[in-house]
C-alpha cells in the first residue's frame, strides 16, 4: 500500500502528461512536517502488522509530482493510496467516484474536462474510503465523513470536485484524508497528540479495507 504525505516542498505548476490535467501543488507550511508525521506513523504502525508500505515522497523536502507518486505507487502494485493532509475544521475522506471531474485552462490554453471514468478503481475506492472514515472516526474524537471534494472559487486550480491525485490515479483506488483538531490544520500545526489519533486511524481503516495485508 502507498502513502502520500501531503504537499510539496517547493511550487509545481505543470501538466500530467497522461490527462493533461493540470498538476499544481505548493508548501503549506506546519501541514508538509504534519502530514510527514502521520505517514510515518501509519507506515510504522503497518510494517509491524506485515503490511508492505511504499511512502510516495520519500522525505519531507523531496520534489515530486502528482503524477510521479502515482506512477510509484502503480510500480510496486499497490493496492491503495492513501493521502494525508491536514486542513481547519475539514474531517473528511475523499474517494473516487465516476463522473467527478476536474476542469481548466489546458496546456494550449483551451479549457479542459478531466472525468474520473475507472469504475472498477472507484468501487474499491468507495469500499476502503467508507472503512477509512469509520476507523478515523473511532480513533478520532469527531465524525469523519465520506464526500466529494470543492475546488471552486481556488483558482488557479482547476475548478471540479475530486483532489487531482486521485483523478489521475485511474488504476489504484485512492483514499484522500483531511484532518483537523478543531482550529488547527492546514499552515496552522497539529498537537502530536492529536496526529497520533489520526495516525491510528488511518492504519485501522487499510486494516479494515486489505484484510489480507498487502
Ligand atoms: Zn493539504
Amino acid at each position: 500500500m502507498a502513502l502520500d504525505p501531503g504537499h510539496n516542498p517547493v511550487r509545481i505548476e505543470s501538466f500530467d502528461p497522461k490527462t493533461g490535467a493540470a498538476q499544481i501543488d505548493y508548501p503549506n507550511g506546519a501541514e508538509d512536517g504534519d502530514a510527514f508525521s502521520v505517514a510515518s506513523q501509519v507506515a510504522e504502525i503497518l510494517r509491524a502488522r506485515g503490511y508492505r508500505v511504499v511512502l510516495l515522497k520519500r522525505s519531507p523536502n523531496e520534489n515530486v509530482s502528482y503524477r510521479q507518486r502515482v506512477d510509484r505507487a502503480e510500480a510496486v502494485g499497490a493496492q491503495i493510496g492513501i493521502s494525508i493532509h491536514t486542513s481547519p475544521g475539514v474531517n473528511a475522506v475523499f474517494a473516487q467516484r465516476v463522473g467527478l471531474f476536474r476542469e481548466g485552462s489546458g496546456v494550449d490554453g483551451a479549457t479542459v474536462r478531466v472525468t474520473f471514468r475507472a469504475e472498477r478503481t472507484a468501487a474499491a475506492s468507495q469500499r476502503y474510503a467508507t472503512k477509512v472514515a469509520a476507523a478515523r472516526s473511532r480513533s478520532e474524537w469527531h465524525p469523519v465523513t465520506v464526500q466529494d471534494n470543492d475546488f471552486s472559487g481556488r483558482a488557479p486550480l482547476w475548478s471540479g470536485n475530486i483532489p487531482i491525485i486521485s483523478l489521475i490515479a485511474q488504476s489504484t483506488p485512492w483514499v484522500y484524508n483531511e484532518f483537523s483538531s478543531g482550529t488547527t490544520g492546514g499552515s496552522i500545526a497539529v498537537e502530536p497528540t492529536a496526529l497520533r489519533a489520526y495516525a491510528k486511524g488511518i492504519a485501522a481503516g487499510v486494516q479494515q479495507a486489505l484484510p489480507r495485508r498487502c
